[in-house]
């Protein structure tokens, strides 16, 4: 529904545009044309709507337009199928080992021994060596 949501309010600013300047250049003539108002003020709202439609209309072309911009820099600095990979192998388990203080990943691990069990967050290096279980 809101994806590529530039290229739907580029174009509605075409839509926008054209619906107000058709709509103000009619509304001018159908007055003028049942003498509701004189010409002067006809020439004005039709020649008026026109302007308007047009310049609001560059607001959200500019909008819509930075959206897309921005959404293709975005594909550039993230590169998707890398980033999906990324997201998929990435063990969100990095820390601080609790026994070493080392930062890197690490593994749940159980840990028994003759003061009972305990569950830690450790290192492979000390998951090795301090004789542990995976904690799963
Ligand atoms: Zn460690």
């Amino acid at each position: 529904m809101f994806r590529h949501i530039g290229r739907k309010v580029r174009g509605l600013a075409v839509a926008f545009c054209t619906v107000g300047m058709l709509g103000s250049i009619g509304a001018g003539v159908a007055l003028y044309l049942t003498k509701v108002l004189q010409l002067i003020p006809c020439l004005a709202i039709g020649i008026g709507g026109v302007v308007v439609s047009w310049i609001c209309s560059w607001l959200m072309y500019c909008i819509g337009d930075a959206h897309v911009k921005i959404e293709r820099l975005e594909d550039k600095l993230i590169p998707k199928p890398a980033y999906a990979e990324y997201l998929a192998t990435n063990n969100a388990n990095r820390g601080t080992c609790e026994i070493c203080g080392r930062t890197t990943d690490l593994i749940d691990a159980k840990i028994e021994d003759k003061m009972g069990v305990r569950f830690r967050k450790v290192c492979r290096e000390c998951f090795a060596a301090n004789n542990c279980q995976e904690a799963n």
